[in-house]
């Protein structure tokens, strides 16, 4: 069965949905969408409008990992009624894109901050802020997040040749969308906005004080405190005042704003260096090894081009510098995986010594 409710179409359902939904499988239930989650203190929009919500036994039980319980921007099943007025969800539908940090410093533990962004923005300062590498570092992520990057460059005002900027940018991002906007003066914002149509999620990356707050209350058109805040009973009962995390904009978009989305690392495998560095994944296809690491082998093509001119020697020393990291977060991942094997052994042999001294006395 589709899901035709023209509601859900506006609060971004997405036909991929209607492939992992089958209400048949869930009587009485209904899909939502998470507009702020908390620990197990959910808001979530339904049909019937918002409302709280917490996750039940069942599925707190059976997610094992931080990744499993929902985010902001996810789609849940949720049945209705449950204790206090609250909605209990039942289920989390797949992510079509997610947005992770890891949040542990020695080992790896994924952590997802928002899902299913159609559009993410990567905003950049023209002032003394600018910085290509941030940029094409920061485009990265957004590759592996499977939303589509767009890149903004704020604050044309205070940037005396934004073209020449503008295009060196271009140069960097193949097949990126680039746009020149002043979100205090409201200059440019028009031209993107076909990405802030009803039924898009977007969310906006970008470094401390590039200018996403003020862009956020532009596209609001007013104050982001008072039109995100909303009160909701907290777990005694209690209301408190709590800001929304996924805001609908005043054409219909929806904007994802939660504060881990804005210091975020290079997080996965995935296929976002690839990506984003197209060109040089180009050259490699001339060089005279398979595997060249473009680093000091002979016939490397990419070395070549970045010696005679055709490839910025700064945006191969960025993507050596980004496949580094990679490496190095892939070791911690395989590391990780070996340490919770371990411990996994451990509480089998202690289960198995337990039911051994069991049988013994019995
Ligand atoms: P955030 O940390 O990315 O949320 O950045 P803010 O929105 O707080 O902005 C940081 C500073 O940049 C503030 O003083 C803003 O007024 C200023 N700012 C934001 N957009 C523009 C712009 O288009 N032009 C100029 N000149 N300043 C801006
Ligand atoms: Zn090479």
């Amino acid at each position: 069965m589709h899901i035709t409710n023209q509601k859900l179409i506006e609060w971004g359902w997405k036909p991929f949905w209607d492939f992992h939904f089958h209400p048949d499988e869930y009587p009485g239930c209904h899909p939502a969408r998470v507009i702020r989650g908390i620990r197990n203190h959910y808001l979530i929009r339904t049909e019937n409008g918002e409302q709280p919500a917490v996750l039940s036994g069942k599925f707190r039980h059976a997610a094992t990992a931080s990744s499993d319980t929902p985010v902001v921007g996810d789609w849940v099943v949720i049945l209705p009624g449950g204790p206090s007025g609250k909605a209990v969800i039942q289920n989390l539908l797949p992510r079509r894109s997610k947005f992770s940090r890891n949040a542990a410093r020695r080992s790896i533990q994924e952590q997802i901050i928002a899902a299913n962004i159609d559009t993410v923005f990567i905003v950049s300062g023209l002032d003394q802020n600018y910085n290509l590498r941030r940029i094409e570092r920061t485009l990265t992520l957004a590759w592996e997040s499977g939303a589509s990057p767009v890149i903004l460059l704020n604050k044309t005002d205070l940037c005396p040749d934004v073209m020449q900027v503008r295009k060196e940018v271009e140069s960097t991002a193949p097949g990126v969308e680039v746009f020149a906007i002043s979100a205090r003066e409201r200059t440019g914002i028009d031209a993107f906005s076909p990405y802030l149509a009803a039924g898009e999620t977007v969310a906006l990356i970008g470094s401390s004080g590039v200018g996403k707050s003020t862009l956020i209350n532009t596209l609001l058109g007013s104050d982001r405190q008072q039109v995100g805040a909303v009160r909701v009973k907290d777990g005694r009962g209690r209301h408190i005042t709590s800001v929304r995390e996924l805001l609908i904009l005043p054409g219909g978009g929806m904007i994802i704003d939660t504060p881990g989305l804005r210091e975020l690392q290079l997080w996965s495998e995935g296929p976002g260096l690839e990506t984003a560095f197209q060109d040089i994944r180009q050259l490699g296809v001339s060089c005279r090894f398979k595997d060249c690491s473009h680093t000091d082998e002979p016939g490397c093509e990419v070395l070549k081009a970045a010696a005679d001119g055709r490839l910025s020697p700064d945006r191969l020393a960025s993507y050596q510098k980004l496949l580094k990291e990679q490496s190095y977060h892939l070791t911690k991942v395989s590391r990780s995986a070996r340490q919770s094997r371990k411990a996994q052994y451990k509480r089998t042999m202690k289960q198995a010594h337990i039911i051994r001294r069991i049988k013994e006395k019995s």
